[in-house]
Formats: C-alpha cells, sequence, structure tokens
C-alpha cells in the first residue's frame, strides 16, 4: 500500500493497488497548474484509491468539460485529476506520495510543449538539498 499526503497535511491519500503509465508531463497545463517545468503521472484505478480529507479541504479546478484537476483548498497541492468519460481511472500526481514505489516513470511527454529554459539533457550539478551557496 502506498500513503500520500498534501503539503499541509490535511488530506491523506491511500493507495492499494500499483500505478500504471507513469509520464513526467511537459504540457502548458501541467506547468502551470504545477508551476515547475513538468508534473509527474500515473494512472490508478479509482476503487484501489482511498481520500482521508476529515475537514473537507479537497477542492477540483474543471479545466474542460468533465475533467477536473483536484487539489488542497488550504495548501494548494495538486492530489490528482479525473475524466468522466473515463470513471474508473484516476491520474495520480506522485509528488504527494512519502512512500517508495516499485514502478518508474516510462518517458517525457509533450516535450514539444516544454519551457524553453527546460534542458531535458542539461549536464548541470546535483545536490543532495540545497545548493551551496545558498544562504
Ligand atoms: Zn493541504
Ligand atoms: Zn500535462
Amino acid at each position: 500500500m502506498y500513503k500520500g499526503s498534501c503539503l499541509c497535511g490535511a488530506i491523506h491519500v491511500e493507495l492499494h493497488g500499483a500505478i500504471s503509465d507513469i509520464i513526467h508531463c511537459h504540457c502548458s497545463l501541467c506547468r502551470k497548474n504545477s508551476g515547475t517545468a513538468y508534473a509527474t503521472n500515473g494512472f490508478i484505478n479509482t476503487k484501489e484509491f482511498k481520500v482521508n480529507d476529515p475537514g473537507n479541504k479537497l477542492t477540483y479546478y474543471e479545466f474542460k468539460p468533465g475533467k477536473k484537476r483536484h487539489f488542497c483548498s488550504v495548501c494548494a497541492s495538486p492530489i490528482y485529476s479525473s475524466n468522466a468519460d473515463n470513471p474508473e481511472f484516476l491520474r495520480l500526481r506522485l509528488g504527494l506520495l512519502d512512500s517508495a514505489i516499485d514502478e518508474r516513470p516510462m518517458s517525457h511527454n509533450f516535450v514539444d510543449s516544454k519551457a524553453n529554459w527546460d534542458d531535458l539533457d542539461a549536464e548541470i550539478p546535483r545536490y543532495p538539498t540545497f545548493e551551496p551557496s545558498r544562504l
């Protein structure tokens, strides 16, 4: 079982199944919604997903008819997206997971829409925490 939570901790989720088709999505919707270069999403089975939201903080933005992005109304963490045409599956935002997972991303998608400063193959330094120059 995988567990996850939003930034403020108001919403906890449990996944009692596997995640499939994990991608790094560089489309403009995911960029704007996340405020970052890309969002990492995967399909989960709706029946295997449990949202624990005792304070009723989960809300959504319907970005296209029937397509909703669900997020925490306190801290704005993206939780998952849903599609009314395909209710048996949800798209989970993997960044909210606290568990280590067995599955791995399979691709970078919508790279034609990626930000022009996002260089997928850039050889830039990697640090375990903040960059050393950060005060
Ligand atoms: Zn929250
Ligand atoms: Zn996207």
